[in-house]
């Protein structure tokens, strides 16, 4: 995994360009938790469930499937005032899910991403692996692990999640002041 705050910060990059709609708050708070929530099959260590299995970490919670039914169950729930609002909402949190398992493909460590399944149970690394793996229990964390990884991050990581923020922040912004002035 990358780290908590490495997800987070992808999450919140991606959705700066939402900031106008009325529910962005409960928008990025689901866009949020989605990067991060696909870790809770961390848990699976617990039954005894294989690393490599389907349902083992970096498994299926990592696969696109999942990222499509996840945001679609979201979105159905929370964000289906009209389509529009529910497009929206729906494609943001599935960018959301689907890119905590295209960073974690971008580790240095662990097995790798189960993409595809479950047609394929194959694991995947991208050739481009600069992210330091992140430890999975809190404590390991802070440590001179937990600092190299943000370190790490914070160059791969936050700062582009910055730009990224930046530019659709203001994409956002000019198109609705070239609405406004069009209106005027
Ligand atoms: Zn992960």
């Amino acid at each position: 995994m990358a780290s908590a705050f490495g997800h987070a910060a992808v999450a919140m990059g991606m959705g700066a360009g939402l900031y106008q709609r009325k529910d962005k708050y409960k928008l990025w708070f689901w866009g949020i938790f989605s990067s991060i929530m696909p870790d809770f099959d961390v848990i699976a260590f617990r039954f005894g469930i294989a690393y490599e299995s389907m349902l083992g970490h970096r498994g299926f919670t990592h696969s696109i499937l999942f990222a499509i039914i996840w945001s679609v169950l979201l979105a159905s729930v929370f964000f289906r005032k009209n389509i529009k609002s529910f497009r929206t909402a729906w494609f943001y949190l599935f960018l959301c899910t689907v890119s905590h398992g295209l960073l974690d493909a971008m580790t240095t460590g662990g097995m790798g991403v189960g993409f595809l399944i479950p047609f394929d149970e194959s694991r995947y690394f991208f050739p481009w692996r600069k992210i330091r793996v992140s430890p999975m229990s809190i404590s390991r964390f802070f440590s001179s692990w937990g600092i190299r990884v943000l370190k790490s991050e914070f160059i791969y990581l936050f700062i582009p999640s910055i730009l990224l923020g930046t530019i659709l922040f203001l994409r956002t912004t000019f198109r609705s002041d070239q609405k406004s002035t069009s209106v005027e």
